[in-house]
């Protein structure tokens, strides 16, 4: 991995996803010949069905008080923002054990700091992506708003915004009035609010990440469209990938950032993480016959109103489903009831509902380290709910430690081995 001439390396990225191809770019940057793998077409993954928001304070752990208070009423309530299927509690009960363990004061500061060192870089490491990709609105301006049903829910969110500005990130208390000039769709609706000056957002997530693959194949990356079935190793070293067609693609060195498709290659990595995927639901309306400016969180509703080329996009939701359910798209038909209730003309015509699985570890981290097996393989998964706002500062971070160089920040947060000593599978 020390190699002083990192430009003759073959370098494989498993998985095409926000994480991958920003891992494939930064990859490339730094002069190795890069092959990316998918079986997907290009912006068809997970971030197609996320809410677009570049969320760069959002570093509380979703483990945070108020949220573990909120969950015995949401699971009794079947409208709820959360949800659990009973068929998925046993898998999910170590992983939630786990994320339980997160919810100490002190463990919630830990976790926002060492996610506040990835998120304060999320512009810098965009730019260079972004500037070489020929359209240049890929990222918005727009701050985002969330909006409370009453001073009690704003309440109980200044604790978080006490640690938030602490970190360094802005906000600001929306009364009624700020709240209507923003977004006059919402004028008399609600009188409590924030802003969050430092998010932006992406109005097109699937163009996003194919504006970026293109980028990558017009400066010489290739794109294989096919699933990889397994990493083929040589004494410590992955030598190469296995399709699914049986084609055999060389690696000098290997990237898995395959979201919750990583889980099938843990033992070969030779670790033992649990990575669970947590279902959001959104329902996409082309001509919603209502202007939505601003992205909106509606945090008493548990989702957010997007404005996004494709439509208004209304979604969110947390649901523990196991590993192989069925999407429940009721739970997108839920999202839109309670959005009519605050918006009671919208139209649903032409509507379409998708459904995204966040690769989520117990602890809102994501792992960024390299294989304890496989000298010249490295990891990058486990982004939760901050994938598209992580995938540039995840490429760079994984390009320094491909290069042998030490990263600017501290990699040790994120390292695989903080699950070790507890082991099993989510
Ligand atoms: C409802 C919802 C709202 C969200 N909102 C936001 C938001 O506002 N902001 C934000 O930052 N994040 C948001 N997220 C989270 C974000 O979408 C994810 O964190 C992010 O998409 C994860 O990216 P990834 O590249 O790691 O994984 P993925 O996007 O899942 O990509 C993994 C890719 O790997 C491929 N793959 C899997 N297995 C294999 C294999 N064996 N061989 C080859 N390829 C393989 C898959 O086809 C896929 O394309 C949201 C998610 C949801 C569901």
């Amino acid at each position: 991995m020390n190699n002083p001439h990192p430009t003759q390396q073959q370098a494989v990225v498993i998985g095409g996803g926000i994480v991958g191809v920003c891992c494939a770019l930064y990859l490339q940057r730094d002069g190795h010949r890069v092959t990316l793998i998918d079986p997907a077409a290009p912006g068809d993954s997970t971030a197609k069905w996320s809410c677009g928001q570049m969320a760069v304070s959002e570093v509380i752990p979703l483990s945070k008080p108020g949220i573990l208070m909120k969950i015995p009423g949401w699971l009794l309530d079947q409208k709820g923002p959360l949800a659990l299927r009973p068929s998925a509690l046993p898998g999910i009960l170590p992983w939630f054990m786990r994320f339980l363990a997160c919810a100490r004061p002190a463990k919630i500061h830990e976790i926002a700091q060492d996610m506040a060192r990835l998120t304060q870089h999320v512009y810098d490491d965009y730019a260079p992506l972004l500037d070489a990709c020929p359209d240049k609105t890929l990222l918005g301006q727009r701050p985002i708003l969330e909006v409370f049903d009453s001073p009690a829910g704003l309440a109980h969110e200044r604790p978080h915004l006490e640690l938030r500005k602490q970190l360094g990130f802005r906000s600001e208390e929306l009364d009624g009035a700020a709240i209507g000039d923003l977004e006059p769709a919402l004028a008399g609706k609600f009188h409590h609010g924030l802003l969050f000056p430092d998010w932006r957002a992406v109005s097109d997530t699937e163009g996003f990440i194919a504006a970026l693959t293109e980028s990558f194949v017009a400066q010489g990356g290739k794109r294989i469209r096919q699933r990889v079935l397994k990493i083929e190793e040589n004494h410590d070293k992955a030598s190469g990938v296995t399709l699914a067609d049986g084609a055999r693609v060389p690696a000098d060195l290997l990237v898995v950032a395959a979201g919750t498709g990583a889980r099938p290659f843990f033992d070969t990595l030779g670790v033992n993480i649990p990575l669970a995927g947590i279902a959001g639901y959104q329902a996409v309306l082309p001509q919603p016959g209502v202007e939505i400016r601003h992205s909106v969180i509606y945090a008493d509703g548990g989702f957010c109103f997007a404005p996004m080329t494709r439509g208004l996009q209304i979604g969110g939701t947390i649901e523990f489903a196991g590993p192989n359910a069925q999407p429940n798209f009721r739970r997108a038909e839920i999202i839109l009831e309670k959005a009519r209730r605050v918006l009671p003309q919208l139209r649903t015509e032409g509507m379409e509902f998708g459904v995204g699985y966040r690769p989520f570890l117990p602890d809102t981290k994501p792992v960024i380290d390299r294989s304890p097996r496989l000298q010249n393989t490295l990891m990058a998964f486990g982004h939760g709910q901050l994938g598209l706002t992580l995938g540039a500062t995840t490429g760079r971070l994984i390009s320094d430690l491909a290069g042998g160089r030490r990263p600017a920040q501290d990699l040790s947060p994120f390292s695989a081995r903080r699950f070790a000593l507890i082991g099993g599978h989510a």
